[in-house]
């Protein structure tokens, strides 16, 4: 259902609001509602952090922290991650979030005594405590003159989704007490039973942006207030609030215009379209060096990166990023940030074993991003890590954020992309078992640097060891890298494959 409106409305009963004029939008979009994230943290006062370009939004609520990414579907209560069965999605600068799954998990972790009801904003469905309370009322209070209440001025609010109008009331009124209508695009009406008013105090020329003119009309029993509208709003919600006694109107604008849009880029935000190729060290780091007159580490993962972005090329859906195809030097941080920044959804890192010394220590590993798991996995990390201390200072000075390492490595554990590593590198194994001869020592875990910005499912492999001589040969025979490059070229497409799969359906 995509009607274009904001139909419904998020109506917190407990815990009290900070703001309780804060409209909590709710959109439903082909049958999930969504609310808005925004609304939801200017309600309950929550401070948030947003950063329009990362797409990241963080709330500080008073006990915890949730943290989540526009067109992600996984949100944090500090270090615990969740998934959402959708992912947020931004709507004209407003973070979405999948309203059910986003409420129960706060419930659950940050508001326990969290009561909320979704309401329709449009019609007399609309159900809060004021009517209920006063479904027998006495129009008894201050302003009444004979059951009629005098209407004493009237405010008016720009919203981003709306315009928000306050009439004020010194009496009470149930939604029985209001009719309302639309009149064409034009005008729109509201009529407030048992209410009198001066006719110029609620009257007005151009009030706001979005209102043309104001009329107020008393009838005797009632108010009759007609609003020129300079902007197209598709629904109103018509309330008394008990608290400020005010008859609140809301006139909410076709904000979700483009929700559908929206939805589909989550979608395909998904899509593995873009693969980054990475080819570890190169210009004045060699990587592991070689020997025998065999060629540096740098070398052969270039030759193997081309290799693989040739076959991957051919194919008209893919595109294909190298954090570099020439003998240049790269810093780590910089490899991530090429991957997110071309918007990757594939990470491969490709690598050189090497021991200490000449050793017959061989085979091809393949490395998730995790907190290493033994002494000798740690080892190659430190080794591949140590490209750091090549690196000039301003380039280390961008790994003060990495300083909480194990950190982000425990988080990660759990998060979003580390079942897809762990499909790629299994693909990736099994692959090379049956094309490369050369010995395989399977899937492994390590702290690798450059595995830890990339924000998307991500490998890195180490091809070999080049202090074995036997290896170091394989490594130098073009045929060979072909065959290397032809295995991860086809455990890229099978992964493709099933990703998308699972995300069409
Ligand atoms: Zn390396």
């Amino acid at each position: 259902m995509l009607t274009g409106s904001v139909s419904e409305k998020l109506v917190i009963s407990s815990p009290p609001l900070k703001n309780t004029d804060q409209l909590i939008t709710v959109l439903t979009v082909e049958k999930t509602r969504y609310l808005s994230a925004q609304d939801f943290a200017a309600a309950f006062g929550v401070r948030i952090y947003y950063r329009k370009e990362s797409g990241k939004i963080v709330f500080f609520f008073k006990n915890n922290k949730i943290k989540l990414t526009v067109n992600n579907s996984f949100l944090m209560f500090d270090a615990q991650i969740f998934q959402m069965p959708l992912p947020a999605v931004l709507i004209d600068d407003q973070v979405f979030v999948p309203a059910v799954s986003f409420l129960t998990l706060v419930k659950q972790y940050t508001l326990p005594d969290l009561q909320y009801t979704i309401s329709e904003t449009t019609d007399s469905l609309y159900v809060n405590e004021n009517r209920i309370n006063h479904f027998d009322r006495p129009k008894t209070t201050g302003g009444t003159i004979a059951g009629i209440t005098e209407l004493t001025g009237i405010r008016f609010e720009e919203k981003a989704n709306g315009v928000a109008i306050r009439i004020n009331a010194p009496g009470t009124f149930t939604d029985a007490d209001f009719s309302s209508f639309f009149k064409g695009e034009e005008w729109f009406y509201l009529t407030i039973y048992g209410a009198s008013c001066d006719s110029s105090r609620l009257s007005s020329v151009f009030p706001t942006n979005s209102i043309q003119k104001v009329v107020a009309i008393p009838t005797g029993s009632s108010v009759q207030i007609g609003f020129q509208l300079n902007r197209q709003f598709k629904s109103a919600d018509v309330h008394f609030d008990m608290r400020t006694s005010e008859i609140l109107l809301s006139l909410f604008l076709p904000l979700n215009r483009d929700i559908k849009r929206k939805i589909e880029e989550a979608k395909t935000a998904w899509i593995i379209d873009t693969i980054v190729l990475d080819p570890g060290h190169g210009g004045k780091d060699p990587g592991t060096p070689g020997r025998w007159g065999y060629m540096h580490e740098k070398d052969i993962v270039l030759d193997v990166a081309l290799r693989v972005g040739r076959l991957l090329e051919k194919n008209k859906k893919i595109k294909v990023v190298y954090t570099r195809k020439t003998d240049e030097f790269i810093p780590i941080w910089k490899r991530s940030e090429i991957a997110n920044q071309a918007n990757g959804k594939l990470f491969i890192s490709l690598h050189v074993n090497a021991t200490k010394n000449i050793s017959n220590a061989e085979g091809l590993e393949f490395y998730l991003l995790r907190p290493g798991r033994s002494e000798e996995a740690i080892k190659i990390a430190e080794t591949e890590n140590s490209v750091i201390h090549l690196e000039d200072d301003e380039d280390k000075l961008k790994y003060q954020g990495y300083d909480d390492i194990t950190n982000i490595l425990a988080n990660m554990v759990h998060s979003t992309n580390m079942k897809d590593s762990e499909l790629l590198a299994s693909i990736h194994s099994r692959n090379f078992t049956q094309m490369v001869a050369q010995k395989n020592r399977g899937v492994k875990q390590a702290g690798f640097y450059v595995l830890v910005g990339a924000d998307m499912p991500k490998l890195l492999c180490e091809l070999g060891y080049n202090t074995n001589k036997e290896e170091a040969r394989k490594l130098n025979n073009p045929k060979h890298r072909q065959k290397m490059a032809e295995a991860i070229y086809k455990s890229i497409i099978e992964f493709k494959e099933l990703s998308d799969k699972t995300i069409s359906r």
